[in-house]
């Protein structure tokens, strides 16, 4: 399972088809949702990350302000992802939270597919292959600062495409 064509069709959409360090808070807003960072693991153990619409009635994705940037950039397109692909690019009452532990089978698989999305979101395959390919030394921390992510995101990337 992959969400190629999903991801493809959304950066054409906000014309970010080559842009490799993905601009997530900028294309949060477009899609309407705000992106705030709080304390979230004060207000709830295991909490990095949460979906909802706020008391003015706009969606708008919150971050924990003591993660790594890189971990916030990450969350953000969890976020995204439940947005598009949970929420029909809307925001309702129910909030979609990001847990350490889920005890709940649904929500279980949506956690995965909204990782798996996060993750093609941040290092789509087509760019990745491009950058890889134009690497004389294959070396993925210097592509994880490209593409602004995780050295073990980029990683898995890698190895899910083959290009090892
Ligand atoms: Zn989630």
């Amino acid at each position: 399972m992959n969400y190629n064509d999903e991801i493809r069709s959304l950066r054409e959409e906000f014309d970010l088809k080559d842009t490799v360090n993905l601009p997530v808070i900028k294309l949060a807003n477009e899609l309407g949702l705000k992106v705030r960072a709080l304390d979230l693991n004060a207000l709830r153990k295991g909490l990095s990350g949460v979906l909802r619409k706020n008391s003015e009635g706009q969606g708008e994705i919150i971050i924990d302000i003591n993660h790594h940037p890189n971990r916030q950039r990450f969350t953000i397109a969890h976020e995204i992802a439940h947005f598009i692909l949970h929420n029909n690019r809307k925001v309702d009452e129910n909030m979609f939270e990001t847990r350490i532990n889920f005890t709940d089978k649904a929500e279980n698989e949506k956690e995965k597919e909204a990782n798996r999305f996060a993750a093609e979101l941040l290092v789509p395959g087509d760019l990745l292959t491009r950058e890889w390919d134009s690497l004389l030394i294959k070396e993925t921390r210097l592509l994880a600062l490209k593409f602004n992510v995780s050295e073990s995101v980029l990683r898995r990337r890698v190895g899910e495409l083959g290009l090892e």
